[in-house]
């Protein structure tokens, strides 16, 4: 395959698994964003995809080619840290030419080739600023040029937006996207942030205790999550313990009709986003609950509904405001096709 795949990658530190046979192909151009709660091994994989760890087991190829005995700066890999690592005493200039300096391209080569980077991360006339001068968003777009410099195979970032307040990191995500789709670099990001990976990704990997838990679009990700770890860390979801087999379901307050379990199965976890749960007036749905909470945000109204003892967040629109009241019992209505079964 044309691309990088990883073929049962795994790393241990000390007889410790931090990443446990991962296998991935990534195809050229894909920007890919690694998603997964702190200390799951996003951070130890990128370092190994990089060349700074060494894998315990497993095999590295780029477009066929086995590279997990070359070493890091052999690979030409472009990579962005969380801390950016700039040279604080160099100037913007400087910083982004490093790499070629260091690989003794010409200073006039090294001076038309940072202009062209500059003016690729949107800062035109900066070349002369020393580093001190900037502000945290500039100082990631030098990040990102320097790391550009050598027209990398691989763009590598681990959290590069993290240090950014919340305004400015969306508006570099969408920056950030932009950029890789006009370059068609094949990237991969670190983040801890679904937003993030959500906005950015073609592919979103989500890793949970050193391993893949699933490797899809945003989409597929959201609408079909494989397993409950990951229908909770994407978005929120509701999880419905349910009973059953033929047609319809039993959760704690009530059938749920439609939804059909695999053969032999008796039991399942069902995964329903709060959008898709639509309350109604009692009695008209056979799934029932007692309002225990109402949290307006103005835009939406999350309802929190007990059912037989399960919490049940649906979410209603800001026309319904008047209609429920904490305290009613309702009806809950769930489309089948919106009930994603999973393995309980
Ligand atoms: P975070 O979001 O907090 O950065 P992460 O998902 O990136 O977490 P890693 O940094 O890859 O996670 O760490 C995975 C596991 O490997 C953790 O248990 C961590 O303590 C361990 N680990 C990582 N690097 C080393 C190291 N150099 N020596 C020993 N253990 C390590």
């Amino acid at each position: 395959m044309s691309g990088l795949v990883l073929e049962g990658i795994s790393k241990s530190f000390n007889g410790v698994s931090a990443v446990d046979h991962v296998d991935l192909a990534v195809p050229n151009g894909t920007f890919v964003c690694m998603l997964g709660p702190s200390g799951c091994g996003k951070t130890t994989l990128l370092r190994t995809i990089a060349g700074l760890e060494e894998p315990t087991s497993g095999r590295i190829l780029i477009d066929g080619a086995d590279i997990t005995a070359v070493p890091a700066h052999k690979r030409n890999f472009g990579m962005v840290f969380q801390s950016l690592a700039l040279f604080p005493h160099l100037n913007v200039g400087e910083n982004i030419a490093y790499p070629l300096r260091i690989r003794s391209v010409g200073r006039a080569e090294r001076v038309k080739r940072a202009e062209e980077l500059l003016a690729l991360v949107d800062l035109r006339g900066y070349a002369d600023r020393p580093v001190a001068r900037l502000s945290g968003g500039q100082r990631q777009r030098v990040a990102i040029a320097r790391a550009l410099a050598l027209s990398p195979k691989l763009f590598l970032l681990d959290e590069p937006l993290s240090a950014l307040d919340a305004k400015l990191r969306e508006a570099m995500q969408v920056e950030l996207r932009k950029l890789q789709q006009r370059l068609g670099i094949t990237t991969i990001v670190v983040t801890h942030d679904q937003r993030e990976a959500m906005t950015m990704a073609d592919l979103v990997v989500v890793m949970g205790q050193g391993r893949i838990q699933q490797a899809a679009s945003p989409v597929e990700i959201y609408r079909k999550p494989v397993n409950a770890f990951v229908a909770d860390f994407i978005g929120s979801t509701n999880l419905i313990a349910v009973q059953g087999s033929g047609q319809g379901v039993t959760a704690p307050g009530g059938t749920i009709p439609g939804v059909v379990l695999a053969p032999g199965q008796t039991s399942a976890t069902l995964s329903v986003r709060p959008e898709d749960i639509h309350l109604v007036p009692v009695g008209e749905a056979p799934l029932t609950g007692t309002i225990s909470f109402i949290r307006d945000l103005g835009a939406s109204i999350e309802t929190f509904v007990d059912a037989g003892g399960t919490q049940i967040v649906a979410v209603a629109s800001p026309r319904d405001r008047a209609e429920f009241r904490v305290g009613d019992t309702v009806g809950l209505r769930l489309a089948p096709e919106s009930c994603r079964v999973l393995a309980s």
